[in-house]
């Protein structure tokens, strides 16, 4: 994801994503987010930021800080550092069924653009739509 976008949900969530400006001797400072920012393509922008507000607005006054995210096997992923132990039951489903949804909603969402993605049934595949995955090929020709 370009910086710009990246600190975007920065700014809105700073709880969320800490990670991306976590310093050295930090102990988020060695996980991915820090490592490698967010990892997967511009497309899923919207869908972070409104897994983000949603899972921020769940949490209330706690914290959850997120050490993970990255596409994988052309889906979301979506990893925090464990949720507080004081969040209610009602939260913690709230808030694992959310992300669960998202996760699963990604590969609708072409993850270049954000157009709605074409289906795509290979093993490896990605989320893209029609207008992506035409310019990849005619870029593998
Ligand atoms: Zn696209």
């Amino acid at each position: 994801m370009r910086d710009e976008l990246e600190q975007q949900l920065h700014d809105e969530y700073r709880d969320l994503y800490a990670a991306l400006d976590a310093d050295e001797g930090d102990d988020l400072y060695k996980t991915p987010l820090a490592r490698y920012g967010v990892q997967c393509g511009d497309g899923w922008y919207g869908l972070l930021d409104a897994l983000s507000a949603f899972v921020t607005d769940q949490a209330g006054d706690e914290t959850i800080v997120l050490h993970q995210v990255k596409q994988k096997f052309g889906g979301l992923r979506f990893y925090h550092g464990g949720l507080p132990d004081a969040l209610s039951q009602r939260q913690r489903q709230m808030i694992f069924g959310a992300i669960t949804f998202a996760e699963q909603f990604s590969d609708q969402i072409c993850e270049l653009c954000g157009q709605p993605a074409v289906e795509n049934d290979a093993p490896m595949s990605r989320a893209r739509c029609v207008d992506c995955r035409d310019a990849r090929r005619a870029v593998d020709r």
